[in-house]
């Protein structure tokens, strides 16, 4: 990330493409500038991408120290880090009703490259953001490299894991599975450390709220320095809203007309934080998460979401042995018309990889602690849905998709295993990579006592660990490597990375093989 300080004669003269980078470096105080949540660059296309900021001179108070009236923003896209070649630019408003958030999506650009973005608003400019364009559609295209990560609950730990994922390099996209914020405080894995910096209010319940709370968690700097550094495809699960909710219904059996309300501030202060595209604007309720995105002739990637139209999760939720309710075929995780959309695309593409990004882990998982126990099963996960996890495996057998790789996260563990024909038995038909979280669940450790007991109780998923940090995944045309890698601790910011585990995909092959 490249700091711009503020310069007022580059302000004058607009965002002329002649300026040089600003030499003088003029003092700004923070309450000063509106650009204090960052730049963010998100959904793609060949020919473009969206860039996103939010204007909050005083981002935790009422409004964000801003006049409620359109405040005009100037944006500029470069070609270079330094802005010798502006190759777009323009004005944007920032609406009141908005929460004053800027989406602006950038068209006219060359395929599969980079290029550098920043803001101008009222005598202020934003830090720099990079941002890359897919790969045009029937591009052959030798390998790429994405980046998954998500759940990062702001008072477990300080977002190192953001830090180090922001200076990997050769990144196409960074995919956000979810737990962007965290309603509740708590979540904290029993054990684990007290937290280490605290939510600056009560739960949200108002777009105000939710509003507030996203400021507090994009403050970060580690996490802006993630934004800025690459691309992101955002897909939100639970804690965006509400612990556990599905579709209508909380956990708490607040009316669902009540709970509506509630959902729809949610959804509104989740598109006004994130960089998506006007399609994904909320209609009461109601926002687009579920996409589509191909990278050249190598990779499709179907970002799922998991949340909004699942039946409410059976036996009451929670870890539980199967209940009848589980059991009935017509259970649904996605709805009728997402899984006719995945069904379609999956049986129709034509790509060398398929990547189903999906929220909540997908391969059964028995997590009884001892043999007198029943089975137990995590009720939100696609354990809850059995019939739906069915037809889908069914649908890649009978369609013969051999390159299926399926990527989770919500577990705050990593987790990688086999979707397999008979439950946890049979043939693999695809492989599941289950990211851990940035910070939720606090420092962690290797392999807990109770996980231990679960990994030897699942061969088909042979490697667990419960620490935080991130998975790579590099796709090539044969050949497909996770690597998971985590941070020895976040309750310091001094945390060390490191690489603890390694798997491969071979195409045409389901299945996890040593890398
Ligand atoms: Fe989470
Ligand atoms: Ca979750």
């Amino acid at each position: 990330m490249i700091l711009h300080p503020f310069n007022r004669r580059t302000l004058i003269g607009g965002l002329a493409a002649t300026v040089a980078a600003p030499a003088i470096v003029r003092a700004q105080s923070v309450s000063d500038t509106p650009f204090t949540l960052g730049v963010a660059s998100g959904d793609p296309s060949p020919d473009g991408f969206v860039i996103w900021t939010r204007l909050a001179p005083k981002p935790l108070e009422l409004h964000s120290g801003l006049r409620m009236t359109k405040t005009t923003v100037n944006w500029e896209v470069a070609s270079d880090d330094r802005f010798a070649t502006t190759v777009a630019k323009g004005e944007a408003i920032a609406h009141p009703e908005l929460g004053h958030s800027i989406h602006v999506e950038v068209a006219g650009l060359q395929p599969n490259r980079p290029y550098w973005y920043r803001f101008a608003s009222g005598g202020a400019m934003s830090t720099v953001g990079k941002a890359r364009t897919l790969p045009a559609p029937s591009a052959n295209l030798a390998q790429l490299r994405f980046i998954a990560g998500g759940c990062q609950h702001y008072e477990a730990g300080y977002y190192t894991a953001y830090r180090r994922l922001a200076e990997e390099a050769d990144v196409d996209f960074f995919w956000h599975y979810g737990d962007y914020i965290y309603e509740g405080t708590g979540f904290h894995a029993p054990g684990s450390n007290p937290p280490v910096r605290n939510h600056h209010a009560d739960e949200p319940y108002s777009l105000d709220d939710y509003r507030a709370r996203y400021a507090q968690y994009k403050l970060d700097p580690d996490l802006q320095a993630a934004h800025a550094a690459h691309t992101w495809w955002v897909t939100w699960d639970d804690h965006e809203t509400d612990n556990n909710w599905a579709s209508r219904f909380d956990q708490d059996g607040t009316p669902e007309e009540i709970f509506n309300l509630r959902r729809q501030a949610a959804a509104q202060a989740y598109y006004e934080n994130m960089p998506l595209r006007r399609t994904s604007l909320p209609h009461g309720t109601a926002i687009q998460i579920f996409r589509q995105a191909s990278y050249g002739d190598l990779l499709d990637c179907w970002f799922l979401d998991t949340r909004q139209f699942r039946d409410d999760q059976p036996c009451g939720d929670g870890l539980k042995a199967v209940c009848p309710e589980a059991l009935d075929a017509k259970r649904t995780i996605m709805g009728a018309e997402e899984e006719k959309w995945l069904f379609n695309g999956l049986a129709k593409g034509t790509r060398r990889w398929n990547l189903v990004a999906n929220q909540v882990m997908m391969m059964p998982l028995d997590r009884r602690q001892t043999d007198s126990d029943a089975p137990q099963w995590n009720m939100d996960s696609w354990a809850g849905y059995p019939a739906a996890r069915k037809r889908l495996l069914d649908h890649l057998q009978a369609q013969k998709i051999r390159n299926v790789v399926v990527t989770t996260g919500d577990e705050h563990q990593n987790f990688a295993g086999e979707l397999r024909a008979k439950v946890t038995e049979g043939p693999a038909l695809a492989t599941e990579f289950l990211g851990t979280s940035i910070s939720t669940g606090g420092d962690g450790v290797d392999l807990s006592p109770r996980y231990k007991a679960v990994l030897a109780r699942n061969p088909h998923c042979p490697f667990i660990n419960s620490q935080r940090g991130y998975v790579v995944h590099d796709v090539g045309r044969e050949h497909w490597q996770a690597t998971f890698k985590v941070l020895d601790k976040i309750t310091t910011r001094d945390g060390k990375l490191s690489t603890r585990a390694k798997f491969a995909v071979e195409r045409g092959q389901p299945g996890l093989k040593t890398a």
